[in-house]
């Protein structure tokens, strides 16, 4: 079984799905012979699974994680010429969705051990950077007076943001804070304030999910949602993904087409009902790698502070060495990837942000650094010793 052995791919879209091959031909059927392609009990029915899954009240669906954050920043009020706080460390969606609302990043550091949003940073901005509004204890920007309204931590990797310390700032600067929950389906964080664990999505005004394929829960296609704890946001984001319609044809406000299809949803049930053994299978991949790569020097393996559960999307290592690593790893059929080779701040799509290299010094560092090594619930124990085999040569 050298050839097995030899070839680790980085994630596996194929087996979870043949398992559920029946089950989810089914949702297909059903769909054809009823007809019901857009809403419908498929959509409803998964939106009440999932909402509950995240320990929320109300779940919209929508047709991709990015419209979910845009939706969920529309839905809490941000407006044209607003500025929303986020991390330079993240996939370039969550800064489409600040854009396309009409509103204009601006970017903290990440904390060097959890590579997520460091809220003494995020304090560090609004205290040096922004002056107080009396009227509303807001931050305005100096540079260029916008008016700071919200604040996207985004749970990286599987892992949730520090949620404690940013609600905090939240709260006392009037900030709304809508999570990034795109990575990190099932993942859990320890509230000191409230006292317990916490899921992903359910600490915020409103979470965006993503259903990509690749993700912890993924379709067969595309697919979003957002949850919350706010009827009236989640009413509004239902109006928002259609069109603006309240009721057919009724248009109060200009929407989009930003729905999940039915058959994604029916699709998106079948699976949700294997999400939380698939996250331990992977959580406890993640521990054998830990155990593996525990002695190999210049090798760091992830940070999981006592707060977070988090539920591994990716399982991603730092080392000077990266470049070299990655190549030798290929050599030997082993794929991995870069969670994110370039920060936002430094792309060319941001020029017109007027960042600079130095900026953010620990995410740049960071992203030399950083390797997604293999990882998704069937990985095995072999591949996994293959993998930390070659590393060590
Ligand atoms: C995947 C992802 C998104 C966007 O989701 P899509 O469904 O691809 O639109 C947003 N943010 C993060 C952090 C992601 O990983």
């Amino acid at each position: 079984m050298i050839a097995n052995k030899q070839t680790v791919p980085f994630v596996d879209l194929i087996t979870p799905h043949a398992h559920l091959e029946e089950e989810l031909v089914a949702v297909f059927r059903r769909a054809l012979q009823s007809g019901g392609f857009i809403g419908g009990p498929a959509v409803s029915g998964f939106e009440n699974d999932f909402a509950a899954f995240c320990m929320t009240t109300h779940c919209a669906g929508v047709s991709s994680g990015t419209d979910a954050l845009r939706f969920a920043l529309m839905a809490v009020g941000v407006r044209g010429g607003d500025c929303v706080i986020t991390v330079p460390n993240t996939f370039i969606a969550t800064t489409e969705a600040i854009t396309q609302c009409g509103a204009v990043p601006a970017f903290v550091d990440i904390d060097e051990r959890t590579y997520n949003m460091d809220p003494e940073r995020l304090r560090e901005f609004i205290e040096t950077q922004c002056d107080i509004e009396n009227k509303t204890g807001r931050p305005v920007t100096r540079k260029k007076r916008q008016p700071v309204t919200a604040v996207i931590p985004v749970h990286l990797y599987g892992q949730t943001a520090d949620m404690d310390a940013i609600t905090a700032l939240a709260r006392q600067y009037n900030l709304s804070v809508i999570e990034d929950a795109c990575q990190a389906h099932g993942a859990e964080y320890y509230s000191k304030e409230d006292g317990g664990w916490k899921k992903a999505g359910s600490m915020s005004r409103a979470a965006a999910f993503s259903f990509y394929p690749g993700k912890n829960l993924g379709a067969c296609g595309e697919g979003g949602a957002v949850v919350t704890d706010d009827e009236e946001i989640a009413q509004k984001i239902k109006t928002i993904r259609d069109h603006g319609q309240i009721k057919k044809y009724v248009h109060d406000v200009e929407g989009f087409n930003g729905r999940l299809d039915a058959i994604q949803a029916g699709i998106l049930s079948v699976k949700l009902q294997h999400l939380a053994e698939w996250n331990e299978q992977r959580r406890q991949a993640a521990a054998r790698y830990n155990e593996l790569l525990r002695n190999i020097d210049n090798i760091i393996t992830p940070f999981e502070p006592k707060w977070a559960r988090s539920v591994y999307h990716l399982y991603v290592i730092r080392t000077e060495k990266r470049e070299e690593l990655q190549q030798r790893l290929s050599a030997r059929h082993i794929a991995t990837g870069l969670h994110y080779p370039c920060p936002l701040h430094l792309q060319k799509a941001y020029a017109g942000l007027g960042y600079q290299r130095g900026d953010f010094p620990i995410t740049e560092t960071v992203a030399t650094e950083i390797l997604s090594l293999p990882m998704y619930p069937g990985l095995t124990d072999t591949q996994q010793h293959w993998v930390a085999e070659c590393l060590k040569q």
